[in-house]
């Protein structure tokens, strides 16, 4: 065949196929335009998962009547005019692509009345050199999109069932619902309301909305987070450690508004985690970074989710150093008080739900840190505070089974997991003491020796030297047999032969140096679950004080080093609603 141009309708079937991929995708591409029309509400109505209609209205700036033919040609734009523009764009769209692309795989109808017209026009798509004809309309504009794909068998059969389409529409609305907050949605489907997101205004503050989005548990399970560094800021809400999925399915990252997927991003929030999700556990978060546009290139994907920074180094710092001060913030104190404050959610009829809801608290200044001290709990005063005031964890009344410890605060009752805990206070002072002096080591009374497996002798022999910054001090005495002199005066109490052998396991099944000094946090965090009191012990009510306060002033005290909590609250409204009282 020879060369020759194709027709601008063949143009518009091909780029159909990359933007118009499954009803969801019409959906974006409209709702993406009413939000950049400056709506501030937008409806959504859809029948059979999109297949027979989608009809997008909102009550943005319009189109005027002699621009309506042109919004249906390809690439024709309203959002950019010159090249310098795509260095400082401020809108969702600007390839001009969506309306033309969608008009040629479907029966596509655009109303619109623009701010002060005295009356509406309508076009339909394929007749886009008629002249519009007058139609009533509001102030805005409305799509009706019918018979999708009824010329691209090849497309429609692809389509799934309707409840699987209108799910993948869902998501695509809670998405963009996300990332505007100042927006109202509500979306029909086969007539029936199925999602509405108030806007966030009077009476609506963020958290309700995103109760609406996302459930009232990532509200009651997430701390708000907030960070700024060379021009940027992140903020947010990020799920507790404890609150982490199997799947990164609640991610929501916008830069400027934009919903993003990026590897740069989920790994950067996932460094910010580092130091309590462990293996395969993923972080809730929706989080937002504004940033000058020209730092940003959007205009690397047809989708346009996915961009460019210019200084990605940057970007990830402030991410992951945003996340992990986030995360850090979240103590006992803290907590309490969210669990506190969200308990009139809890159980409630949601219509019977208050519509304000509290801000998160701030993540908490800097509290003392208690001073250094060994394997057991130091015995601590059990006095409450000046005030009288009982402590944030609250007084200690007993321990369960060795296990666990009751304590009694102002809310009502806390349960511990003493071994979780304490292996948490013990790696944070040990990762503290890393990052000062190095880890205050205690001799061994007596010296103890073990008997080594040749591959745990060769690990001792090769590190060695980085075991005695960590305050372990051991040596070969022999071929198969290691000598133990001091341990981190921290663990001073464990069991020095099981612990060594239990650091030699953990080393040689991470590999060489390289990654040793890469997963040294790692490897301090195993140190303090082999050294940490394990279960099974019988603590003084002092002890159990002093643990107690030890958590209210350690960092990330609200889970354990493997992310799983380390003390939960029974509010007295828990309980009561156990023994039924006060019905
Ligand atoms: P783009 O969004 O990339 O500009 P589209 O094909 O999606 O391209 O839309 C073309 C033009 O039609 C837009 O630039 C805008 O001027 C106009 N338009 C589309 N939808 C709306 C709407 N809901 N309200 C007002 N104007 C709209
Ligand atoms: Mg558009």
């Amino acid at each position: 065949m020879p060369i020759r141009k194709l027709s601008s309708r063949l143009v518009s079937q091909i780029t159909a196929g990359e933007v118009v991929e499954r009803p969801s995708a019409v959906v974006k591409e409209l709702v993406e335009n009413s939000l950049d029309a400056g709506a501030r509400s937008v409806r959504v109505q859809v029948e059979e998962g999109g297949r027979r209609s989608i009809v997008v209205t909102d009550d943005g700036c319009g189109i005027p009547r002699d621009e309506l033919a042109l919004a249906l040609a390809r690439h024709a734009t309203s959002k950019l005019a010159r090249a310098e523009d795509l260095q400082r764009l401020g809108t969702l769209g600007f390839r001009g692509e969506a309306l033309p692309s969608i008009a040629v795989v479907s029966r596509l109808r655009l109303t619109s009345a623009a701010a002060g017209a005295e009356r509406g026009c309508s076009i339909a798509g394929d007749h886009a050199d008629a002249a519009p004809e007058p139609r009533a309309h509001p102030p805005g504009t409305t799509v009706e999109v019918r018979d999708l794909f009824y010329n691209t068998p090849a497309r429609r059969k692809f389509l799934r069932a309707p409840a699987t389409e209108w799910k993948h529409i869902a998501g695509v609305l809670r998405g963009l619902g996300l990332g505007r907050l100042d927006v109202g949605f509500e979306a029909h489907h086969n007539g029936r309301r199925l999602l509405r997101y108030p806007p966030v205004g009077e009476g609506v503050p963020e958290r309700a909305r995103l109760d609406a989005v996302l459930g009232r548990e990532f509200v009651e399970q997430s701390v708000f987070c907030e960070a700024a560094a060379d021009g940027m800021r992140l903020s947010g809400w990020i799920g507790l450690p404890t609150y982490s999925r199997s799947q990164a399915d609640q991610q929501h990252f916008y830069v400027n508004g934009r919903a993003v997927r990026d590897k740069l991003i989920a790994h950067a929030v996932r460094q910010g985690y580092a130091d309590v999700l462990y293996g395969g556990r993923h972080p809730c978060y929706v989080l937002y970074l504004e940033l000058p546009p020209a730092a940003v290139d959007v205009n690397v994907h047809p989708a346009k989710t996915e961009v460019r920074f210019r200084e990605a180094r940057a970007v990830h710092r402030l991410l992951a150093d945003g996340v992990a001060r986030g995360v850090a913030g979240v103590r006992p104190a803290d907590a309490g008080h969210a669990a506190e404050r969200f308990r009139p959610l809890v159980n409630e009829n949601p219509a019977a739900r208050p519509a304000a809801m509290p801000l998160p608290p701030a993540p908490a200044a800097d509290m003392p840190r208690a001073a250094a001290g060994t394997d057991r709990p130091a015995a601590a005063p059990a006095a409450a505070g000046e005030d009288g005031a009982l402590p944030p964890l609250g007084l200690a009344r007993a321990q369960l089974h060795d296990i666990y410890i009751l304590a009694e605060n102002a809310q009502g009752l806390v349960l511990v997991d003493m071994h979780a805990a304490h292996e948490r206070v013990t790696y944070e002072r040990l990762k503290a003491g890393h990052a000062a002096d190095g880890v205050r080591s205690q001799p061994l009374l007596v010296p103890q020796t073990l008997r080594l497996s040749p591959e745990e002798a060769a690990c001792l022999e090769e590190h060695g030297a980085r075991l005695a910054e960590w305050g372990l001090e051991a040596e070969l005495s022999g071929p198969d047999t290691a000598c133990v002199r001091a341990l981190p005066s921290l663990l001073a109490h464990a069991d020095a032969g099981a612990l060594l052998r239990d650091v030699l396991a953990d080393l040689s099944a991470r590999g060489g140096s390289e990654r040793v000094r890469e997963r040294e946090h790692e490897l301090l965090s195993s140190l303090a679950c082999h050294g940490a009191v394990r279960a099974k012990m019988r603590l003084t009510v002092a002890e159990m004080d002093a643990l107690l306060r030890d958590m209210e002033a350690t960092e990330r005290a609200g889970q354990c080093n493997h992310g799983r909590p380390t003390w939960v609250q029974l509010s007295i409204d828990q309980l009561d609603k156990l023994f039924l009282r006060g019905r």
